[in-house]
């Protein structure tokens, strides 16, 4: 959500440098961007609503400029306006700021700077920033920003310029931001995957730290102003995995990457032994399970601990991170939390993962992104190995994390003597995309009707869940999720003539069960698709039948999401809307 670039050289024309980079952040989701240039101890600011282009039509010229600071900005505080759109300069215009989340005390805050004669021109959070700056009159700049972060309350990332130098200072608090320095040229950013092209390390600023970043120095503090070492990393393959290639879309590419992430997690997990710390030791006392995430990831928790009590029989349960935070949770030493994010910077998963860890419990972060906070506060991590996902619906990273959880659920199960029981080489046979054509006419069937459905038991209930998430997300069509069972106890009466009912059926036991429901359904009037790998007779109650390929039955939640996740792509791009930005949507939620 919203990203931040600021960029030294020693050569001037820093603007496009900036937009060029600028650009590599779409992806996080945004609805205006600007940018502030230093030229000769003024600040010159440009700013646009929507896309980057229209920002990049107002600097069509050669700016002389070798430092400036952009953002792209995801509104928490204060429409979508130029007014307030970043980046904000203090009344008196000698600082410049951009900033990633949300001020809480703000109010507070703006209250105490007009007591001292400064007024606010924007609605923003962001704007009493640069302000407090300027009120200070220390003469060390990284002191001021001490003092002023010591008054901040809640989430940022925040990248400022003060008129008389030739520095960027940094300041973060859950929000990630990232410094890399080369020769000629240092840069700021939230994601290390801008930096792949002109630098070979880069740093993470640790949380509640400070740095004056210039081209000689990247200077870092603690939040006492203590100065601290940290190391460099290595920009590596997953940095650079971002091209779209021949596809049209991220979402098109990064469904067909789904075999080749699941054969990637399988080489990698045999390869390396990223359960090594899993040990006895390790699992010793624990009780119980927590899987916690947000939106797919959470769906990817309450699949995952229908794994684990199945295999390991452990007490597990899935836990929204937002709400987990404000439950009361009885976690303590003898609880294993297991955090899960695509991006790894999820606040509301962050927050409850330093809040499992303040209660003592042990920590497993599964996560896409190597370098993010989640990834660095956990006591252990599994990658997803899935390389970068750029569509916000997340689609391969899903299918990567149901494999993680699929094969650590095993691992419980050995750890506590038990054969492992899943032969996950039944996978190389698979085709993922079996019977993929008729998609095209299912999304037609989706298109005439009114309400949509997605039923399932057990299992295929979580896919049904992510199915209906992944439709909402990008067609902007209503839709219900419920467990089979629970059709009869309300939700029948929604279903008439005008809806269609997906029932997803992979397990034999349950099959006979869901076909009832699709009974009780037809009698009703409503169109039903039976979407199966399983050898059903077509009955007469089933209007479509769609059969994806059979596999070992422990595995086939990983392959009956697939149809769903083209059928939203599919249905998408019919209705003529962008399967990559989905409208009020960002890729990486980095606010509560
Ligand atoms: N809270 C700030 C605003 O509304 C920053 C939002 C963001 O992270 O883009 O302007």
């Amino acid at each position: 959500m919203c990203g931040i670039i600021g960029y030294l050289s020693t050569e001037p024309g820093v603007s496009k440098k900036i937009i060029h980079n600028l650009k590599k952040l779409e992806y996080r989701g945004y609805d205006s961007s600007g940018i502030c240039l230093l030229k000769n101890t003024k600040f010159f600011l440009k700013k646009s609503v929507g896309e980057i282009q229209n920002l990049e039509q107002k600097l069509k010229f050669d700016d002389n400029c070798t430092l400036g600071i952009a953002h792209t900005r995801w509104a928490t505080h204060g429409k979508v306006s130029l007014k307030n759109t970043h980046p904000h300069l203090s009344q008196d215009k000698s600082w410049a700021v951009v900033h990633n989340g949300i001020i809480e005390n703000y109010l507070e805050l703006k209250s105490y700077l007009e007591s001292h004669g400064i007024t606010l021109s924007s609605e923003t959070d962001t704007e009493i920033i640069p302000n407090l700056m300027a009120t200070y009159d220390n003469a060390d700049n990284i002191e001021k920003l001490k003092q002023v972060t010591c008054m901040l309350r809640g989430s940022y990332a925040i990248c400022l310029l003060h008129k008389g130098e030739q520095a960027i200072y940094v300041a973060r608090r859950h929000s990630p931001l990232y410094i890399a320095q080369n020769k000629t040229s240092c840069m700021v950013s939230s994601d290390p995957v801008t930096f792949g092209e002109d630098f070979d390390s880069y740093y993470a600023l640790p949380d509640d730290c400070l740095a004056k970043v210039d081209l000689k120095d990247i200077l870092v503090y603690d939040s006492n102003l203590n100065k601290i070492n940290i190391r460099p990393c290595e920009i590596g393959s997953f940095e650079k995995s971002a091209e779209l290639g021949k596809y049209n879309y991220y979402a098109e590419k990064e469904i067909s990457e789904i075999p080749k992430v699941v054969e990637e997690i399988l080489l990698n997990y045999n390869t390396v032994d990223h359960f090594k710390k899993i040990n006895k030791e390790f699992m010793k006392n624990i009780k119980k399970i927590k899987l916690i995430g947000c939106g797919t990831a959470y769906h990817a928790c309450l699949m995952g601990a229908k794994y684990i009590q199945k295999d390991a029989q452990i007490e597990a349960q899935a836990e929204i991170a937002s709400e987990f935070r404000y439950s009361n949770p009885l976690i303590d030493q003898e609880t294993l939390c297991i955090f899960l994010s695509q991006s790894g910077e999820t606040a509301d998963t962050l927050l409850s993962l330093e809040l499992a860890k303040n209660m003592g419990a042990k920590t497993i972060a599964i996560v896409n992104v190597p370098y993010s906070s989640i990834a660095r506060q956990a006591d252990i991590v599994l990658p997803l190995c899935a390389g970068m996902e750029v569509a916000v619906m997340s689609t391969k990273a899903y299918n990567a994390m149901l494999t993680v959880l699929k094969l650590l659920s095993q691992h419980f199960r050995w750890l506590d003597g038990k054969p492992k029981n899943v032969d996950f080489s039944k996978l190389k046979k698979v085709n993922y995309f079996k019977s993929i054509d008729q998609i095209d006419e299912i999304s037609d069937l989706v298109l005439k009707h009114e309400k949509i459905f997605f039923i399932g038991r057990a299992e295929d209930y979580v896919t049904a869940l992510e199915a209906g998430l992944k439709l909402k997300e990008i067609t902007y069509i209503n839709c219900v999720s419920i467990p089979s069972g629970e059709l009869k106890h309300g939700t029948l009466s929604l279903v008439d003539q005008k809806s269609l009912v997906f029932v997803i059926a992979t397990d034999p036991d349950l099959v006979a069960k869901n076909l009832s429901s699709a009974s009780e359904i037809k009698a009703r009037g409503g169109k039903i698709v039976l979407v199966t790998n399983l050898d059903v007779k077509s009955c007469e109650d089933i209007d479509y039948l769609y059969k994806f390929d059979e596999t070992e039955q422990a595995l086939s939640s990983l392959l009956s999401v697939i149809p769903f996740q083209v059928l939203s792509y599919k249905t998408c791009v019919k209705l003529g809307f962008s399967p990559d930005k989905p409208r009020n949507l960002a890729k990486s939620v980095t606010v509560e």
